[in-house]
Order: structure tokens, then C-alpha cells, then sequence
């Protein structure tokens, strides 16, 4: 079976080169012009993967990723002509999977959908956006993460910990995984930012960090979130 691409791009000339280019590697394509038109299609049926332009007439390609993240685990994968970094950091945040600057390759295009895909491992559980746990909350869609009611600062990446955790609450995340979906998939040896991160992590969150409560470590395995 053909794995599913939904394009959503309103310059018609680049949607019918991904078209064209998509369909000849075999991908079934599907496109949309629009944030709305994009959306009311999610709605019908779900593609395996999302090709997002983010100057969109109705709306910004950033809402879309939104959007998906609150119900889906889908890869998307996003094209613009923006550069700068920030923004490319805000997508990624907003769960983004990956990112390219136009003008782009179809060739590079298509060698990140395979790395989306691939390391796309299982799928993240769908539509939680809030984790409470005893004196955790931390809630996906605002960001913000309290601890008995007092809000606590953390660092885009500590947070981008915390939500995957979340995302798979009660539910061991492997290092690998956690590695990829975190940092990227050219840090799966990078075990060491995942010992730091945690650390940090627990010392912001957790009454006492040598006994944690809710970051459980699973030896040799992952990490947990704690959940009721
Ligand atoms: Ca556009």
C-alpha cells in the first residue's frame, strides 16, 4: 500500500511539483490549499505524513501544526521561505518534525519524509495535552508546567523533555527515543544530554530529585512519567 502525503501549499506551481515529484516515488498525494481546507481534510482522513507551507491565504502553516499536534502523531514536515532561526525553533516546538528552507531539492525533500517516517518509531499517544500527576501539571497546549500551583521556568528544551514524556505518560520512552524526538535523529549516541536534562529537569520539579516521584528511571531502558 502507498504511504499517503498531504500537501499543503497554496503556490500552485510548487504544489504541482511536489505532486508530480511525490507521485513518482510512489506516494499517494493529496493537497490542500489552505489552513481550512488542510484541516476539514485531517477531519476525513489521515495521511502518513503532512508537506506544510506556512504563508497559507487563510492563516499561518504554524497553526496547522498546532492544530494536528493537539490529535495526532503524524509526521509534518515543513517548507517555507523563512530563515531564521526563531522561527524554525517555534515550529519545531510546536511539533514540527523536521524543516526546509525554500528553494529546496525534491531530492533533499524527499530524503527528510524518509527520516520522518523512519524515525518516526511507534506512535506518540494522541490528543494529550494535559498531564496531571499529584502536584504536577503540566499542560502541552499553553506550556506551562506547575508544581503545587506555582508555575516553573523551563528551558525549550527541558520542556520538549517533559512533553514527550508526557505525551507517552505512564508509559517507559527509550533513551533512543527520547534522544530523537528531543534532539534529533543524529543524537542517538548522545546519552549524556539525556543524563544532564534530567537531572535538571528533576531539580525543578521534583520534591526530592534523589528519590523522584514522578520522573522514574527504568534502567537500562528509558525513562517514565509517573501517572495515576
Ligand atoms: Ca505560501
Amino acid at each position: 500500500m502507498s504511504l499517503r502525503v498531504l500537501v499543503v501549499e497554496d503556490d500552485r506551481q510548487i504544489r504541482a511539483l511536489l505532486q508530480s515529484s511525490l507521485g513518482v516515488e510512489g506516494f499517494e498525494v493529496q493537497t490542500a490549499v489552505s489552513v481550512s481546507e488542510a484541516a476539514a481534510m485531517l477531519q476525513h482522513s489521515l495521511p502518513d505524513i503532512v508537506v506544510l507551507d506556512l504563508g497559507l491565504p487563510d492563516g499561518d502553516g504554524i497553526d496547522l501544526v498546532k492544530q494536528i499536534r493537539r490529535q495526532h502523531s503524524l509526521p509534518i514536515l515543513v517548507v517555507s521561505a523563512r530563515h531564521q532561526e526563531s522561527e524554525k525553533v517555534k515550529l519545531l516546538d510546536a511539533g514540527a518534525d523536521d524543516y526546509l528552507t525554500k528553494p529546496f531539492s525534491v531530492v533533499e525533500l524527499l530524503a527528510r519524509i524518509r527520516v520522518s517516517l523512519r524515525h518516526r518509531g511507534t506512535a506518540l499517544a494522541p490528543a494529550t495535552t494535559l498531564h496531571e500527576f499529584e502536584d504536577l501539571r503540566v499542560d502541552l497546549e499553553t506550556r506551562l508546567v506547575t508544581v503545587k500551583g506555582a508555575p516553573i521556568h523551563l528551558t525549550p528544551t527541558e520542556f520538549k523533555l517533559l512533553a514527550r514524556l508526557a505525551r507517552s505518560a505512564g508509559k517507559v520512552v527509550t533513551h533512543r527515543q527520547l534522544l530523537v524526538d528531543v534532539w534529533g535523529p543524529e543524537f542517538t549516541g548522545y546519552s549524556h544530554y539525556l543524563r544532564l536534562y534530567m537531572g535538571q529537569l528533576r531539580a525543578k520539579i521534583e520534591a526530592d530529585p534523589a528519590e523522584p516521584c514522578h520522573l522514574l528511571t527504568e534502567t537500562g531502558v528509558g525513562y517514565r512519567l509517573a501517572a495515576g
